[in-house]
């Protein structure tokens, strides 16, 4: 069988292509998706993504190396495999990153400017917030503005911000990014609106798509330097599909291990596996960005959500709030609302990113991260990442084996840029904790806690304590020829029949949460594939 594209996975990017690469009804897709199906309740339960975090049913449960930046840990990597990928087990805020950001995409890769992005992203949404010159109406993707049902305390995390001199902002993805205030959500009808519900599922209907699950992609087969397929493993077989073009939409850690397996990537590491080296290019895997982040939290004078997602009955009193009334606090992300700042004046566009959370896990899995179960006493959190770190980590194959995991080398904190930002935020944070309007409600503070104020002390306590907040990308980037992967239009450099569309495309990383962006590469993506 020959089909007209093949599409490496179901995720964010993937859904969209799947999508809008079949709406004309000329070309015939196939999706081969790694995971299963996304029919799993707690997949669609907004709070369940506490319940799919450590889940191997829908996750691929990367670890990185131990990491010297991170005090020597390993970092549990979650990322979605399953339909949807990762915006099945996200948390669904919505973010599409600064203008800024987008220009110097513009200027790795001409297309891709905040002028050629701003219509895909207004094209694809559907914002409960209505139409603006920002937002869009009447799109496949229903973004709720997030304004009701939220903790009370929110208002005054706000107000304290503002205290604090980081005044409101109602919309972080209208004019100014900059200020405190309620995050929009992927949430519909107290469901998660995941990419495979907004552009996935709807397309399934349609004859020219075909979506098989349980398929996992080993390699991409070539005639000389033209791709004419794949290789699959489904049901303990291995399996061949052809089609015109390629389009590896599998995440930044599996794309470029999946170009690493075919060939095309560092020629030394290719030829110390034992693979043949079709294309040397060592920008694959290599240049991967990620936001790291941290939370700080407190013990309070008031009811948080611990109080009630804790304790059995609490646990059947919004079970059942949420199946009478798709609401309360099931029906929503865990961060409530957040904020982006700068950590000093000096800054051209906000360089931290905030993340209020009206409960606390602090009870460690086996000594590391957090379970996501509340803790048994009233308790809040605040989070932080960077938004633009300067840190670069790599993904490479370890095996020739596809079905193992490749090494993921984060190194987080390796620079002295995101070692002194983020010792700033942790400041002002503790800033805004500091306030009337917020300070008024806490009890103490529990982590790092009062003992930990020197700058030795804050470092050492955010590099023991930092994780990644999941939003790797930039390891196939786009770019200018011997910088990068891929060309402006998706194109693997130096085949042809090869395209990459998924966060590992990322020129650089934005400012924000990395879902919109990696849907709106797939409905750009889309677009120029298209165009041919
Ligand atoms: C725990 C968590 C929380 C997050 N929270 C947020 C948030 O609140 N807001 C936000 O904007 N972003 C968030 N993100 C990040 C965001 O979801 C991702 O950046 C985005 O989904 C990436 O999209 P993608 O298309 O690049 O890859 P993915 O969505 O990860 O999709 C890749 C797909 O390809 C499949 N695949 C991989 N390899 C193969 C193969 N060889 N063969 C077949 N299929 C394959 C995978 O199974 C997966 O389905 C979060 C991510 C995680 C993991």
């Amino acid at each position: 069988m020959e089909v007209d594209y093949i599409i490496v996975g179901s995720g964010s990017a993937g859904s969209v292509l799947a999508n809008r690469l079949t709406e004309s009804g000329q070309h015939r897709v196939v999706v081969l998706e790694a995971g299963g199906s996304d029919l799993r309740p707690y997949v669609h339960l907004p709070l369940g993504y506490g319940k799919l975090f450590y889940n191997p049913n829908v996750n691929w449960m990367y670890r990185t190396e131990p990491d010297p930046g991170l005090a020597g840990n390993a970092d549990h990597w979650p990322r979605g495999k399953v339909l949807g990928g990762s915006s099945s087990i996200n948390a669904m805020v919505y973010i599409r990153g600064n203008r800024a950001d987008y220009d110097e995409w513009g200027a790795a890769a001409s297309g891709w400017g905040w002028d050629d992005v701003l219509p895909a992203y207004r094209a694809m949404e559907d914002n409960e917030a209505g139409s603006d010159a920002y937002r869009g109406r009447g799109g496949p993707l229903f973004i709720s503005e997030n304004r009701r049902g939220l903790h009370w305390l929110v208002d005054d995390y706000i107000a304290a911000c503002g205290e604090a001199g980081l005044a409101a902002n109602r919309d972080f993805n209208g004019a100014e990014q900059e200020g405190a205030g309620t995050y929009q959500m992927t949430i519909k009808g107290g469901r998660r609106n995941s990419a495979a519900r907004a552009f996935l599922r709807p397309a399934m209907k349609r004859k020219n798509l075909q979506v098989m699950t349980d398929a996992q992609v080993t390699r991409v087969l070539f005639e000389g330097k033209q791709s004419v397929g794949v290789e699959y493993r489904r049901d303990g077989q291995l399996l061949q599909l052809k089609a015109r073009e390629v389009i590896l939409a599998g995440g930044a850690i599996n794309s470029p291990q999946l170009l690493q397996l075919s060939g095309i990537g560092p020629g030394a590491l290719l030829q110390d596996m034992g693979l043949p080296v079709l294309v040397d290019n060592a920008n694959v895997g290599a240049h991967l960005n990620d936001h790291q982040g941290i939370n700080y939290t407190w013990r309070m004078k008031v009811a948080t959500y611990n109080g009630i997602l804790r304790p059995w009955w609490g646990k059947a009193f919004v079970g059942l709030q949420y199946l009478l009334t798709r609401g309360g606090p099931l029906a929503k992300s865990i961060n409530h609302a957040g904020g982006f700042f700068r950590t000093s004046p000096e800054e051209p566009r906000p360089n931290m990113q905030l993340y209020f959370q009206a409960f606390s896990t602090l009870i460690p899995r086996n000594g590391e991260r957090p379970l996501l179960s509340p803790d048994p006493f009233q308790g809040l959190s605040i989070g932080l990442s960077n938004c633009r770190p300067t840190s670069r980590g790599t993904i490479r194959i370890k095996t020739p084996d596809p079905m193992q995991h490749p090494e993921i080398v984060a190194n987080a904190y390796s620079t002295q840029h995101d070692v002194d930002e983020m010792l700033l935020a942790v400041k002002f944070l503790r800033k805004i904790a500091a306030q009337p309007s917020f300070s008024r409600w806490i009890a103490e503070e529990l982590r790092p806690g009062p003992a930990v104020h020197t700058d030795e002390a804050l470092i050492a306590d955010f590099r023991r304590r930092s994780g990644t907040v999941y939003h790797p990308s930039c390891t196939c980037r786009m770019g200018p020829e011997g910088e990068s992967v891929l060309d402006e239009k998706l194109r693997v450099r130096g085949v042809g029949g090869l395209r990459v569309c998924d966060a590992s495309a990322f020129p650089n990383l934005i400012s924000g949460n990395t879902n919109g962006p990696a849907m709106m590469m797939g409905w750009r993506g889309a677009e120029i594939i298209l165009r041919g």
